[in-house]
């Protein structure tokens, strides 16, 4: 494979990834898969999630995509290796900057700021009704979304907190 190539899969692999991202956590972890992804939206103090659940087989599917990969397709390969990398930043922005969970680091400004509010906005609504914000590493606009979350309010849609500590 040419290196072209191989930055094109790659690069569509991270993009692919964010679309998947936001489909599986609109339509899989808002439905049928809720009982995992549950205590990510409750307050709780522990170390672990049970949504950590969604992180383990989503690394199963790629251990297995790597080792077909390695035995008959550079192509597989290369997409288990772009999922990776989508895996770390997904990891960075959502367990790191917004959750917090192994640094610090709150953003003033810029595209951080907004990733973080875009995130928190979606943690703003109670149980798995309605809901901002799927997508990770593409954050829509704050005032947008909380537009969006008052109409949802009001239509009965979503259960939403009173304050959403932006
Ligand atoms: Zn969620
Ligand atoms: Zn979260």
């Amino acid at each position: 494979m040419s290196w072209w190539q191989i930055v094109l899969i790659v690069l569509a692999s991270v993009a692919g990834m964010e679309l998947f991202a936001w489909w599986a956590h609109k339509y899989v972890m808002h439905g049928w898969g809720w009982a995992w992804h549950r205590d990510h939206h409750e307050p709780h103090d522990k170390t672990l999630e049970k949504n950590d659940l969604f992180a383990v087989v989503f690394g199963t599917i790629v251990f297995v995509m790597f080792a077909i990969g390695y035995y008959m397709s550079d192509a597989l390969w290369w997409t288990a290796f772009g999922i990776t990398v989508y895996g770390v930043i997904y990891s960075v922005v959502h367990d790191g900057l917004v959750h917090q969970r192994y640094f610090r680091w709150v953003p003033r400004r810029g595209y951080a700021k907004r990733l973080v509010q875009a995130h928190k906005l979606h943690h703003a609504t109670v149980g798995k009704e309605g809901g901002v914000s799927f997508g990770f590493v593409f954050a829509r606009n704050p005032l947008r979304l909380k537009e969006e979350l008052r109409c949802q309010r009001e239509t009965g849609q979503a259960v939403v907190r009173e304050r959403t500590d932006l």
